[in-house]
């Protein structure tokens, strides 16, 4: 068997040599962690959603002409993308208070906020990812000010169309990180988005029951989380209802939707 050289590994995907010049294969692996990987866990059939997920959210930013480094899935677990210089920045967009803002500020979990809120944080596992401001970011050259400008306006559109999009389907979409790559062309390069769109990143709540369907079941010790992923992943239509779920390691109540049978 042909081995492929291994670019880069995080810590949930790992982005292999592509086909051709300026391609990356990106692998979606099982493994879940959190705080700063304190916390880690396999998680069977995790990286098979992420991947289906992902890929539906990617395809409809491209058809709406957001620029992304998506060019297409290539089975369960990869996709192929386009080789972007990444800005080492965790963009985050916040419609209602959960996680670290309810916790620094103070601000019950659950509330709406008055605007969405657009954080930046230093991508930098060993300083654990800290908060900075757009003065950091141009200070030290992690972005200009016209990509400041360009990934602004990218989180805030994507924002506006995700919440839309999973608004729809019965899900508040309550925040997410997104990340920007440099992508260039000839003697071009512009901003476009990269990484996933998936409930590793996106924190997503039934509308009705405030139920938890992202990665805060894994965080928060909620078990389901495979189940949970599942449930977006249908509700978008990914999935088809006969569909079998990767796996299946516990149960994940919709109270939404009475009359249906989960195992
Ligand atoms: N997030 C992420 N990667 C990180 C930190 C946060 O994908 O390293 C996502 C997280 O899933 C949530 C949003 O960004 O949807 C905001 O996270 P928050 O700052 O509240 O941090 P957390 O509570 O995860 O520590």
């Amino acid at each position: 068997m042909k081995t492929r050289r291994r670019i880069y590994e995080g810590k949930a995907k790992i982005l292999y040599e592509g086909p051709e010049p300026g391609t990356l294969v990106q692998f979606f692996k099982d493994d879940a962690t959190a705080f700063n990987a304190q916390k880690k866990e396999v998680i069977d059939g995790k990286g098979v959603l992420n991947n289906r997920i992902s890929e539906h959210i990617f395809l409809l930013l491209n058809r709406m002409g957001i620029p992304t480094h998506f060019m297409k899935r290539l089975n369960m677990r990869e996709q192929l993308i386009r080789e972007v210089e990444i800005i080492p920045l965790e963009v985050v967009v916040r419609n209602v208070a959960a996680g670290s803002l309810s916790k620094r500020l103070g601000i019950e979990e659950g509330t709406m906020l008055p605007r969405s809120i657009i954080e930046f944080y230093y991508k930098n596992d060993a300083l654990n990812d800290p908060m900075v401001t757009e003065e950091h970011v141009t200070a030290f050259g992690w972005a200009s000010p016209q990509e400041i400008d360009d990934i602004m306006s990218l989180a805030i559109r994507i924002n506006d169309f995700l919440s839309g999009l999973f608004l729809g389907v019965g899900i508040q979409l309550v925040d997410f990180k997104m990340e920007c790559g440099r992508l260039y062309e000839g003697d071009m390069v512009r901003v476009v988005v990269a990484d996933e769109f998936s409930p590793d990143n996106c924190r997503l709540w039934d509308i009705n029951t405030k139920e938890k369907m992202d990665k805060d079941r894994f965080r928060q010790d909620l078990g389901g989380l495979v189940e949970a992923y599942t449930e977006v992943a249908r509700r978008l239509g990914i999935m088809n209802e006969n569909e079998p779920s990767p796996a299946a390691n516990g149960p994940f109540m919709v109270a939404s939707r009475p009359g249906r049978t989960r195992h």
